[in-house]
């Protein structure tokens, strides 16, 4: 087994009044060239939970962070007009916790953390801060809450 150091939540990034079907993540993936979906678990707005990648493989997510990570990308991320936002449903919230349970298990001193937690700290005072994010992703603070 790699060596799980960190839990990263993503957003599909794509509008809360859109569907965005688990196999159109797989096509778009494969698309950029991925040979399946990057992450390991997806969460659709009713909460129905997928599996992506196999827990023991790389994935393809966050450049430097693949053979060290599980992910977990949630449905939405984005208001109507394509901004940043927490569009979870409660029935995605209660399947994340879930999701990251079962991670947790397989990783238990694994990091819980967002996307944009991994950008780079510009300015070096140890904190990742909303003017260092290179993305939203995934569009709340996960380190409230988990
Ligand atoms: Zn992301």
């Amino acid at each position: 087994m790699r060596e799980i150091k960190y839990i990263v939540i993503h957003c599909s990034a794509t509008k809360e009044t859109v569907d965005y079907s688990f196999s159109q993540l797989v096509a778009d993936h494969q698309r950029r060239g991925f040979k399946t979906c990057g992450y390991n678990i997806y969460i659709k707005r009713n909460g129905q939970t997928y599996l992506g990648r196999n827990f023991g493989e790389e994935l393809a997510h966050a450049k430097g962070y693949n053979d060290n990570s599980f992910a977990i990308c949630y449905e939405g991320g984005l208001d109507p007009s394509s901004s940043p936002k927490d569009t979870r449903t409660p029935q995605q919230k209660q399947a994340l916790i879930s999701a990251i349970l079962f991670c947790k298990l397989l990783a238990p001193n694994a990091e819980v953390l967002g996307h944009r937690d991994l950008s780079p700290d510009v300015d070096g005072d140890g904190q990742i801060e909303p003017n260092e994010w290179l993305k939203s992703c995934p569009c709340f603070n996960v380190k409230d809450e988990f």
